[in-house]
């Protein structure tokens, strides 16, 4: 018997449940999970607003662990490795894999509508005989060796940001990974002002509450920095945000990159003309990051410390979880 909080409903309280977890099949193995958050996606997928709604649901895609088991034909990992599930994959034979480009695995790429395992598209968890999805993908893993504050953080909400950065919004030099790209001046905008003494920590240097003004955010920005920024990055999924970032961004060599989860029939409206300008849009999807390729390094860097990582001042128990 194992533990995990189950989503019964949408948007109704997580319960605490023994449930059975099947061993690992071929190509699969068994995590037992050490250290496991909640990211925004999670929430949004809880909640189920917009998105199609996946019950009962085990959620918590961003978790560290120690594999327990290995099923039939893994060689690369095996009981005692120290690894983090990843919510996408890379099977290095596709198109996507052999494009330097692309991280967008053919094989196992996300899909957020599946819950279920990709070998024989059923759950490896159940309660009382009846399946329970879950947001994991037991077959992306790499190992890392990495101080616990941060571990499930790099599954995820670290590599994406990170990446969104340093990969997709380069060359020139948002908070993270802004900093450590070099740029000079890094504004965050967020409407919960709570976050701006937390978001210094990472390098931002100055803050825009969009409540704060009458004007759209967009102009406020390209006030501040005579005629746009150079490179953003837009993390919630709001669309109104995502057209926002993208407008805010300098004619002539702006590049705004979309990172977060949109809503299932949000459509992203914006004049012509701000693109004819030479105004770039880009997405990304995990950082461009090729999970087994990419992540063990990208850890090395946050465990030598020289990503930001401050012990989490977010408890479950303060957020009504
Ligand atoms: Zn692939
Ligand atoms: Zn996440």
């Amino acid at each position: 018997m194992f533990v995990a909080a189950v989503a019964w409903e949408a948007g109704k309280p997580l319960v605490i449940e023994e449930v059975e977890v099947a061993p690992p099949q071929k190509m699969e193995v068994r995590v037992k999970i050490l250290f496991t958050s909640l990211c925004h996606t999670d929430v949004y997928f809880w909640e189920a607003k917009g998105q199609t709604p996946l019950f009962p649901r085990i959620f918590g895609h961003e978790a560290g662990g120690i594999v327990e088991s290995v099923g039939e034909g893994v060689t690369d990992l095996q009981p005692g490795d120290h690894v983090l599930p990843v919510f996408t994959g890379e099977c290095k034979e596709c198109r996507h894999c052999k494009s330097e480009e692309s991280n967008m695995c053919d094989l196992l790429r996300i899909n957020t509508d599946r819950g279920v395992m990709i070998g024989d598209g059923k759950s490896r968890f159940s309660k009382d005989g009846q399946p329970i999805h879950s947001s994991r993908l037991a077959r992306s893993l790499m190992l890392a060796a990495l101080p616990r504050s941060i571990q499930t953080l790099v599954s995820c909400g670290i590599s994406t940001g990170l990446g969104a950065t340093l990969n997709v919004a380069k060359p020139t030099k948002a908070a993270e990974g802004a900093r450590l790209a070099g740029a000079s001046r890094i504004i965050g905008v967020d409407l919960n002002p709570s976050r701006f003494e937390e978001a210094k920590k990472f390098g931002v240097t100055e803050f825009v509450n969009p409540k704060d003004h009458d004007k759209p955010v967009q102009q406020v920005l390209a006030e501040m920095t005579d005629g746009g920024v150079d490179r953003s990055v837009e993390c919630t999924g709001n669309v109104n945000a995502m057209i926002s970032a993208f407008e805010c961004v300098h004619d002539g060599w702006g590049v705004a990159v979309l990172v977060g989860v949109p809503n299932k029939d949000d459509a992203f409206k914006t004049h012509p003309v701000n693109v004819l300008n030479e105004r770039t849009l880009k997405g990304t999807f995990f950082g461009n990051y090729k999970p087994r390729s990419d992540i063990p390094s990208s850890s090395r860097r946050a465990g030598a410390g020289e990503i930001h990582h401050p012990q989490s001042s977010f408890r479950g128990d303060q957020q009504g979880f």
